[in-house]
């Protein structure tokens, strides 16, 4: 497809929009293929906004490698048992009524001649690419880590399905009395409440179930990543006597077979469930595309358009990215950088200027037991003198305290969100 003809399908987005009785079919030859890879927060909210924005002039495809989405918001409510996987699962038959959906893994990008290799075999063309495909981890830098029994004896849970049944039912198995240990990794990690929200949601287990068992928070950070006091007011008043937080425990080695945990300076902690959760890096297919660029982690993209500094043509989402300051890795982020990234590329693809101002927000719940949440929410506005995102003064709230209400809110915002992603 030449320029001419790209820019073309993108000019008859405007007349598309006046004469709704032409096919969009009359542009298929012409239209710009933009292939997304990941189908989660980023990734399909960035699919969807194309396809919506554009109106049928671009061709738009969608790479996953999953048969459903499954949420890692709410998964810690089902590792307490208030929710099931299913409450947390969504189809992807909606989304794949408006873009074409291919359920396969990409296994590699070729930037130069514009093809993505799948993993059944076949490649797709594109002229631009979109990528979230959220994180994996640095296994190899806990020692003991690095074999499949090791990792589902001390499962992560850090990415939702399996595991989380999996961490579920070894819960399930301790006997009352046992103790659950759950190490944090050093930030930056995908979602800096979570690990704290999983502590009350085992607690709140626990404290149903097995009201003589501890948990032992075992964070690698210096202090609580996110909304410290209202998590210290949950441990030290809701799950008094049964939640301990212990800073400055950066893991270094696991004994499954013993259930024993090995820090850099702190004291060895036996549990009788092991929940590791391991440092992080972008999703492999960023690695192997060559896009990591900060610290063997992230992947570092111009904050307006969301393309890759090393390699053009390529768009990088979510908790792949080299955040900005104070920018949380979170689905809803993930969400706010799709639409930023569907607009920088249809405007490239126009030939058009991107938008120079984007201003991107989050709201992150976390439950404190089934019903009653807390949030925090923040709003990063694009500076044109640092080309980064940095957060607007005074626009950063945070729940007074738990609530019934709050709960009401964190659930509507789930089921809010995965409609916008996926229809
Ligand atoms: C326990 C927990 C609780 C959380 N709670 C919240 C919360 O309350 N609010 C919030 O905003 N965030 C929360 N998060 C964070 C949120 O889940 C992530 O920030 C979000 O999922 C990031 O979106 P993403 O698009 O980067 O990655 P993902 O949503 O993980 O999507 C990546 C997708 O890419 C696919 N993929 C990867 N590689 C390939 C490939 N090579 N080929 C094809 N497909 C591929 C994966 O299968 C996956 O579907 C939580 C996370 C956890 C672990």
């Amino acid at each position: 497809m030449n320029a001419m003809s790209r820019r073309g399908a993108l000019r008859a987005l405007g007349a598309l929009a006046s004469m709704p009785f032409v096919p969009t079919m009359a542009l298929a030859r012409a239209r710009p293929r933009v292939v997304v890879i990941g189908a989660g927060y980023g990734g399909a909210t960035a699919a969807r906004y194309l396809e919506l924005w554009a109106g049928g002039a671009v061709d738009v495809t969608l790479v996953e490698r999953d048969a459903a989405f499954v949420s890692c918001p709410l998964s810690n409510l089902v590792l307490a048992g208030s929710r099931t996987l299913r409450d947390i699962t969504v189809a992807y038959a909606r989304i794949a009524k408006r873009v074409r959906v291919v359920h396969d893994a990409a296994i590699a990008i070729d930037p130069q001649h514009r093809r993505i290799r799948l993993a059944r075999g076949g490649d797709l063309r594109y002229d631009r690419v979109i990528l979230s495909p959220g994180i994996d981890f640095f296994f190899d830098r806990i020692e003991g880590l690095d074999t499949t029994v090791a990792r589902e004896r001390a499962p992560h849970a850090w990415r939702a399905g399996p595991q989380t049944l999996a961490l579920r039912r070894r819960l399930e198995a301790m006997p009352d009395g046992g103790v659950f240990a759950i190490s944090i990794p050093r930030a930056p990690f995908r979602c800096p409440p979570g690990p704290y929200e999983r502590a009350c949601q085992v607690a709140w287990y626990f404290r149903r179930a097995k009201p003589r068992s501890k948990i032992l928070i075992l964070d690698g950070n210096e202090d609580v990543q996110s909304k410290k006091a209202l998590f210290m007011r949950a441990w030290n008043e809701d799950y008094e006597g049964i939640v301990e937080y212990r800073p400055d425990c950066v893991l270094t080695g696991v004994d499954v077979g013993t259930g024993t945990l090995r820090f850099e300076t702190a004291d060895d902690v036996r549990a009788d469930v092991l929940n590791v959760i391991p440092p992080q890096r972008a999703g492999d297919i960023a690695r192997d595309a060559n896009l990591i660029t900060a610290n063997g982690q992230w992947c570092e993209v111009d904050y307006l358009t969301f393309e890759s500094v090393k390699v053009p043509g390529i768009h990088v989402l979510g908790d792949a990215i080299q955040v900005a300051p104070q920018m949380p890795k979170s689905g809803h982020m993930a969400n706010q950088h799709g639409k930023v990234a569907a607009a920088a590329v249809l405007a490239l693809l126009a030939e058009r200027p991107v938008n120079a101002e984007p201003v991107v927000n989050n709201t992150c719940y976390s439950f404190i037991d089934d019903r009653e949440a807390v949030h925090i929410t923040s709003v990063h506005r694009y500076d044109a003198t640092q080309k980064t995102f940095l957060p607007v003064p005074g626009a950063t709230g945070l729940s007074p305290a738990k609530s019934a209400r709050e709960g009401d809110d964190g659930f509507a915002w789930a089921h809010a969100i995965w409609q916008d992603m996926l229809g």
